[in-house]
C-alpha cells in the first residue's frame, strides 16, 4: 500500500516534470518560430529595400529632373518618360515577386503616379499624374522623412500590397519623387511563412525527439525499478521461507499438514509436514505421524464429532473447524488439545488438503474441570449446607447482602426477609444478651485479622431459642477497609444441649451428683488468675480399702455406702466449704478463706463425726489428709497428690484420723511408687529371684518335734535392698499385684516343701500367708490345684494363714471359701488373732482349723502376771471350738513354759529360730534331732 502511494507520487512528479519539459520545449519552439518569422520578415524587408534602393539607383534622377512635372498630361510621349517606364518595366521583370514598380510624386498634398511598370491600356496602368487616392500615411512618410519606407500592407484598387518606397533626390538633395515597388502580399510573406514552417517542423521534430528520449529514459527507469522489485521480492521470499521454517520448527503450537488419506502428517518434498511441537504434544515421532490415521489416535469420546466435522470440511460445506479433543498417546494416556482445521490449497502439495493446528490445553482443562467442580460443589454446598452461609456488612445490624437457602430453616425467616434488613435485621435475631459480645468479638477479630468463631443464641421467627455456632471472616480492600463479612452459621442446639449435659457429666460425679475432680480443677484454675490473700486448704477424705468392700459385698453395696457418705458430707457445704467427689472412694473439701488452723481441725473432727454413723455400721474407716495452700499457685494435680500423701500419712496415724501434708511424706510416697513398679515387673515374671522366701520353724509343744515352717517373704529391691513384707505386702494388696505375686510365692514355698519332705519319714507342714484378696478370687482354687499337681506335695501338708482383720468382711462368703480349701485337704488358720475386729464369739463362726495367737498376747506374758493373762483363756476357748492353737513370737523360755502349761499346741519364735533361708532350714531340720 505504502509502496503504491510512493510510486504514485513518483509518477505524479514525473508527469509534472514531463509537462514542464513539454512547456519549455513549446515555449522554445514558439520563440524559435517567432524568431524565424521575424528574421525572415527582416530578411525579406532588407532584400526588398536593397532591391528597391538598387533599382532606384538605376533610375537616373536626371530623367525625372528632365520631365516637365508641372505638365504631366503631356509627358507620356516624352522620351524621358518612356525611358523611365522602360526602366520600371525592367525592374518589375527582374524578380517575379515584384508585381508593380512605379514612381510617385507629391503635389498639393496628394500623391500622384508619375509612371508605372504596367503596359499602356492595361487595367492596372495609371497615366502620369493619376492621383493615388489610396495613399497611406506610410506612403507620405517617404517624402517627409526622406528615407526608404516599407509600408504596412495596404489595399488599393489593384489588390493588397506591401510597398517599398525609396526617395529620389535631386541634385540639391531634395526629395523630388519616390520610387516604389509593390509586392504581392502573398509573395511578400511566402519566404517568412516557409521559414516559419521550417522552424515549426524543426521545433516539432526536436520536441518529438526530446519526448522520445524522455520516454525511453522513463521506460528504462521503470524497467530498472521492476528489476529491483523482482530482486527485492526474491530476497523477501527467501527471508519468509526462513521465517516460515523457524516458526514451523519453534512454534509453541503443533502444526501439521494432513493429507486426504487422513494421515496425521504428509511428506512434501522430502520433508515431513509436522513440526516438533506437534510431535511433542502427541508424544509420537514424525514417521509415526506420517503413517498413522488421525482417527486411530483420537479419543473415542471425541471421534464422532471430529469425523462429522471433517466430512463437512471435505465436502466443502465448511471452510474449516475447531474443537477441543483428546489425542491418545502411545502410553495410553491422553492429551487435551484445542485443534483448528483449515483448508490449505498449495499447488505443489498434491493431496495435502488441510492444515491442522493443535495447542496443548490439558492444564487448562484440568483447571477448568477443577474450577467447574469447585463451582459446582460450592453451589451444592451452599444450598445443602447445614446452616446459613452469609455475606453481610460490618454494621450494627449485620445487614445481610446474601444468605443461603438454609436461612429459613435456621432462623424461620426467608432469605428475602433478612436480606437488606427487609423485615428484620440479623442483630435482632441474636438473643439480646449476646449482641454486645458478638459485636465486640467481631471487632476484635477484624482488628487482628483473624477468623471469628463464636457460639451464641438466636431467637427464631417462632420465638424458639437456638444455639448457633458462627464462623466467619472479614474481607478487606487494598486500603485495609472492611468490604464485607462472610461466614457460616449453624444450628448447634442439639449438640449444645448434649454438650451442656456432657459438661454436667464431666463436672459431676454421677453416683452422688457432687462436683467432681474436673470441676475442682476448674475452680482452682479460675482462682489462679487472681492474687489470693485468703487462707485456703483442701481436706481429702479417703475411704480405706474400698476395693475390699467391693470384693466382699459387691459393687452395689459399696456404691451405696459412698452415696450415703456423699450425702452426709454435702451437709458440710457452706460459704467457705465446697465439697467435691473426686474419685469413687475419695471426697475433697475445699476450705476457702479460713482464719485459724483450728478451723481445719474442727472441720476434720466434724467430718469424722459426720461419717462415723455410716462407717461404724459398715466396719469401714476413712482417713483424712490436709494440705494448706501456699499463696503461690499450685496445680490441681500437685495438690491432689499432696493430699493423697497426707491421707496415707493419716492411715498410719490412727489417733487423730487426719494428717497434714509435709514434704517428708512425699519421699515415702515416692519409695512406695518405686516399690510398686518393681513389684509389677516381678509379677510379670521379670526378676522372680528378688522374691526371697525364708522359713521359720513351728515346733510341736507336745512332742517337741518340728511341726512345720512358716514361709515369710522378703523382697530384694534394686533401689532399696531388702524390704520387709510389712511394707511391700500392703502395696501389693493395694495394687492387686498380690494375686500374681502370691502365686509365685506359693510355687516357691511348695517346691521347697517337696524338697523338705522328700527324704524324711514324718511329714513337715508348710504355712503360707494368704491375703484375703487372693482368697476372694475364684481362680485362686484352680491355681492351688495346679501348683499342688506340679510340685507333687500333699494337700494335708499345706496350711494357709489368713489375717484376722480380713474376717471383718462377709463371713458367709469367707466360710464358703475356707470350706472349699478344707475339702481339698488344706488346713486354714486365723493369723494375728486378737488384733482385729474379731472376737472369740465371731471366731466361733469361722470354719478354720487353727488359731494363731498374735505376738502382742505372747509379749504380755512377760509383763502381765500369769493369773491376769487372757492368753490361756484364748487357748482353752480355741480348743473348745476344736481349733489348734499356735503361739507366735515366742522369744524366751518363760513364754514357752506358760504356753506348755496352758496346753498350747504349737510355738513359733526366735526362741527356736529366726526365719531361715531354704538351705539353713534344711540344715535346721537335720540338726534339730
Ligand atoms: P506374720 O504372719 O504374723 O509373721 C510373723 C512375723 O513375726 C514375721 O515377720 C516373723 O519374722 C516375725 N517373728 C517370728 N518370730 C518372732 C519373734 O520371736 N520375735 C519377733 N520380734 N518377731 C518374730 P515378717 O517376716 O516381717 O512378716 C511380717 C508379716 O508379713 C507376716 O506376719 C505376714 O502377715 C506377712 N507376710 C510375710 N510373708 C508373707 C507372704 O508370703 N504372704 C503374705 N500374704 N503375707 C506375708
Ligand atoms: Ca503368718
Ligand atoms: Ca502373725
Amino acid at each position: 500500500m505504502k509502496k503504491t502511494t510512493e510510486s504514485n507520487v513518483c509518477i505524479l512528479t514525473k508527469n509534472r516534470r514531463f509537462l514542464l519539459l513539454i512547456c519549455i520545449l513549446l515555449l522554445g519552439a514558439l520563440i524559435f518560430v517567432f524568431y524565424s518569422w521575424n528574421k525572415s520578415i527582416f530578411e525579406t524587408e532588407n532584400e526588398a529595400r536593397k532591391m528597391a534602393e538598387t533599382a532606384e539607383a538605376g533610375i537616373s534622377n536626371t530623367v525625372i529632373s528632365n520631365l516637365d512635372l508641372e505638365n504631366l498630361e503631356n509627358i507620356s510621349e516624352d522620351k524621358y518618360y518612356i525611358e523611365l517606364r522602360n526602366a520600371l518595366k525592367f525592374i518589375s521583370s527582374i524578380d517575379h515577386k515584384i508585381t508593380f514598380s512605379y514612381v510617385l510624386l507629391k503635389q498639393n498634398n496628394q500623391l500622384l503616379v508619375l509612371a508605372d511598370s504596367e503596359p499602356y491600356g492595361s487595367e492596372d496602368y495609371s497615366p502620369p499624374g493619376d492621383v493615388y487616392f489610396e495613399a497611406t500615411e506610410d506612403d507620405f512618410s517617404v517624402f517627409e522623412y526622406a528615407e526608404t519606407v516599407i509600408t504596412r500592407s495596404s489595399q488599393d484598387r489593384w489588390g493588397v500590397w506591401k510597398s517599398v518606397l525609396v526617395p529620389i533626390f535631386n541634385d540639391n538633395n531634395q526629395v523630388i519623387a519616390a520610387f516604389g515597388i509593390d509586392y504581392d502580399i502573398k509573395l511578400w510573406y511566402k519566404y517568412a511563412v516557409i521559414q516559419t514552417i521550417y522552424a515549426v517542423i524543426i521545433s516539432l521534430a526536436l520536441i518529438s525527439l526530446v519526448i522520445a528520449i524522455y520516454f525511453f529514459m522513463y521506460k528504462n527507469e521503470e524497467l530498472e525499478r521492476e528489476k529491483q522489485k523482482l530482486i527485492d521480492s526474491d530476497e523477501k521470499l527467501k527471508e519468509s521461507e526462513t521465517l516460515f521454517r523457524s516458526i514451523f520448527e519453534q512454534a509453541t503450537i503443533g502444526i501439521s499438514i494432513g493429507n486426504s488419506k487422513k494421515n496425521v502428517a504428509a511428506l512434501i518434498e522430502g520433508r515431513s509436514t509436522v513440526n516438533p511441537m506437534f510431535q511433542k504434544i502427541l508424544k509420537r515421532n514424525e514417521n509415526e505421524l506420517m503413517s498413522i490415521n488421525w482417527q486411530d489416535i483420537t479419543h473415542p469420546m471425541d471421534i464422532k464429532k471430529d469425523i462429522e466435522l471433517f466430512e463437512k470440511f471435505q465436502n466443502k460445506e465448511i471452510d474449516g473447524y475447531d474443537m477441543e479433543k483428546r489425542y491418545l498417546r502411545p502410553d495410553g494416556t491422553y492429551v487435551w488439545v484445542h485443534m483448528i482445521i483449515s483448508s490449505l490449497d498449495l499447488e505443489n502439495l498434491e493431496g495435502s488438503n488441510h492444515l491442522c493446528l493443535i495447542e496443548d490445553i490439558t492444564r487448562q482443562k484440568e483447571v477448568e474441570s477443577s474450577l467447574l467442580e469447585s463451582e459446582r460443589s460450592k453451589s451444592v454446598i451452599l444450598n445443602n449446607l447445614m446452616g446459613m452461609a452469609y455475606r453481610c456488612r460490618y454494621d450494627q445490624n449485620w445487614t445481610m447482602e446474601f444468605v443461603s437457602k438454609g436461612c429459613k430453616e435456621l432462623t424461620g425467616y426467608s432469605q428475602e426477609e433478612l436480606i437488606e434488613n427487609k423485615l428484620i435485621t440479623f442483630n435482632d435475631i441474636i438473643v439480646e444478651k449476646y449482641r454486645p459480645l458478638v459485636f465486640e468479638k467481631w471487632s476484635e477479630k477484624i482488628r487482628e485479622r483473624k477468623r471469628f468463631r463464636e457460639e451464641y443464641q438466636i431467637r427464631t421467627s417462632e420465638g424458639n431459642l437456638k444455639w448457633v455456632f458462627e464462623q466467619g471472616q472479614a474481607m478487606y480492600d487494598e486500603t485495609g477497609e472492611v468490604l464485607f463479612l462472610e461466614g457460616l452459621i449453624v444450628d448447634i442446639t442439639e449438640n449444645k444441649e448434649k454438650e451442656l449435659k456432657l459438661k454436667y457429666i464431666t463436672e459431676h460425679n454421677m453416683l452422688t451428683g457432687i462436683c467432681n475432680r474436673v470441676s475442682f480443677e476448674k475452680v482452682l484454675r479460675s482462682e489462679s488468675s487472681h492474687i489470693y490473700d485468703k487462707k485456703r486448704a483442701v481436706i481429702l477424705v479417703n475411704v480405706e480399702k474400698f476395693n475390699l468392700l467391693n470384693i466382699t459385698y459387691g459393687y452395689f453395696y459399696a456404691e451405696n455406702i459412698i452415696k450415703l457418705l456423699g450425702a452426709e458430707l454435702q451437709k458440710l457445704n457452706s460459704d467457705i466449704i465446697k465439697i467435691f467427689h473426686i474419685a469413687i472412694d475419695r471426697f475433697l473439701l475445699y476450705l476457702d478463706g479460713y482464719k485459724e488452723k483450728s478451723e481445719i481441725e474442727d472441720l476434720c473432727k466434724k467430718i469424722n463425726q459426720t461419717v462415723s454413723k455410716i462407717l461404724e455400721r459398715n466396719n469401714i474407716r476413712v482417713s483424712v489428709g490436709v494440705v494448706e495452700l501456699e499463696s503461690n499457685f499450685i496445680g490441681a494435680e500437685d495438690l491432689l497428690k499432696k493430699a493423697s500423701i497426707a491421707v496415707d500419712g493419716a492411715f498410719c496415724n490412727k489417733e487423730d484420723n487426719f494428717c497434714y501434708f509435709n514434704s517428708s511424706m512425699e519421699k515415702e510416697i515416692l519409695r512406695k511408687e518405686a516399690i510398686k513398679n518393681e513389684l509389677a515387673l516381678v509379677s510379670r515374671g521379670i526378676g522372680e529371684e528378688s522374691l526371697i522366701l525364708m522359713y521359720q520353724p513351728i515346733i510341736n509343744l507336745n512332742t517337741n518335734e518340728i511341726y512345720g515352717f512358716e514361709a515369710l517373704t522378703r523382697f530384694k529391691s534394686k533401689s532399696f535392698g531388702f524390704i520387709s513384707p510389712l511394707e511391700f505386702i500392703p502395696i501389693a494388696e493395694e495394687t492387686q499385684l498380690i494375686v500374681p505375686l502370691g502365686k509365685i510365692i506359693m510355687i516357691k514355698a511348695l517346691e521347697f516343701l517337696y524338697i523338705v519332705n522328700k527324704d524324711i519319714d514324718k511329714d513337715i507342714k508348710m504355712s503360707i500367708n494368704v491375703s484375703g484378696i487372693q482368697l476372694l478370687r475364684d481362680d485362686f482354687f484352680d491355681d492351688i490345684k495346679e501348683i499342688i499337681l506340679n510340685t507333687g506335695v500333699l494337700e494335708s501338708n499345706i496350711k494357709f494363714e489368713i489375717t484376722e482383720s480380713f474376717f471383718s468382711n462377709d463371713l458367709d462368703e469367707i466360710n464358703k471359701r475356707i470350706n472349699i480349701l478344707k475339702a481339698m485337704g488344706i488346713f486354714v488358720a486365723i493369723d494375728d488373732f486378737g488384733t482385729g475386729y474379731s472376737s472369740l464369739s465371731r471366731e466361733r463362726e469361722l470354719d478354720v482349723d487353727c488359731l494363731k495367737i498374735d505376738k502382742s498376747f505372747i509379749d504380755t506374758l512377760l509383763t502381765v502376771p500369769e493369773e491376769n493373762s487372757i492368753t490361756g483363756d484364748i487357748i482353752s476357748m480355741a480348743h473348745k471350738m476344736g481349733h489348734y492353737v499356735v503361739a507366735e513370737g515366742v522369744e524366751n523360755e518363760s513364754q514357752k513354759a506358760y504356753l506348755v502349761k496352758h496346753n498350747c499346741d504349737f510355738a513359733q519364735g526366735y526362741l527356736y529360730s529366726k526365719p531361715l533361708l531354704s538351705e539353713d532350714a534344711l540344715r535346721y531340720i537335720k540338726e534339730y534331732e
